[in-house]
């Protein structure tokens, strides 16, 4: 089947909706809407798309896959685009640590701290600084990446203690339901558990809460949120498999 791809004037509209949505979730609890990035989730979709969306002023961009992004981010720089920051958002094994250091401006899929020095090891190589997020499965879905709340506080200090990352906050993947409220509370203990780790970890900000997709972003903003990673709600549906030829 053929992708049904968004026109121009529908990603404008996509965008221009979501946009107003975080401005008034953000209202709704009295804070600043330029406090949330916006992180459109471009994963499976072609660069001509996502040229679009930068040309509609989307500067944030996640991917899941590096073999799938590095063309694209080539191709961004190809054609002179900038400033825009990449974000590896899927599980990253430490084997392609050195693929994503040079590339990828975040790595919002942190999860062990063999990956953690690996990065830290390559970025080195490169004299380079890496921003990471480390991800939590606040949940305890058995199907999710991440480490446990008490593994977050464990590996913290010794995050903050490699030189080349820049350790700046959390990120989860909430359970998928039919109504975001169900997840509220979700939100609500990565929130928590960030200021554990401003405790456990204090040399780092630990500034950035990465929580909400299509489903629930609005209730991830209203729970502290400072990083949204929206995909369908801004390019529409994807193939369901993400292994099928996505054009
Ligand atoms: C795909 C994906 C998203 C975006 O999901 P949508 O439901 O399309 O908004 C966000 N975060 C991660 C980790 C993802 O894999």
């Amino acid at each position: 089947m053929i992708n049904n791809l968004p026109s121009y004037a529908t990603l404008a509209a996509n965008i221009a909706h979501v946009r107003a949505n975080i401005a008034q979730a953000a209202e709704r609890v009295g804070r600043r809407p330029d406090t949330v990035t916006l992180v459109a989730v471009s994963k499976t979709k072609p660069v001509e798309l996502i040229k679009l969306a930068y040309e509609l002023g989307l500067r944030d961009f996640g991917e899941n896959r590096v073999q799938d992004a590095l063309p694209k981010i080539a191709e961004f720089r190809h054609a002179g685009l900038h400033p825009v920051a990449w974000h590896m958002i899927g599980h990253l094994q430490r084997n392609k640590a050195n693929k994503v250091i040079g590339s990828f401006d975040s790595i919002q899929s942190v999860d062990t701290l063999q990956l953690a020095q690996a990065l830290n090891h390559h970025a080195a190589e490169l004299e380079q600084r890496i921003a990471i997020l480390l991800q939590v499965n606040i949940a305890g879905e058995a199907s999710k990446e991440g480490v446990t709340p008490e593994e977050a506080l464990a590996l913290a200090p010794q995050l903050v203690a490699l030189p080349q990352l820049d350790v700046q906050g959390v990120m989860t993947v909430a359970p998928q339901v039919q109504d975001p409220e169900t997840v509220r509370p979700v939100f609500r203990r990565l929130h928590e558990l960030r200021e554990r780790l401003r405790e456990a970890a204090p040399q780092s900000a630990w500034q950035h809460l990465s929580m909400g997709m299509t489903d629930d972003y609005c209730v991830a903003i209203e729970e502290g949120a400072t990083i949204v990673r929206v995909g369908r709600a801004i390019f529409g549906e994807r193939e369901r498999t993400q292994n099928a030829a996505s054009l």
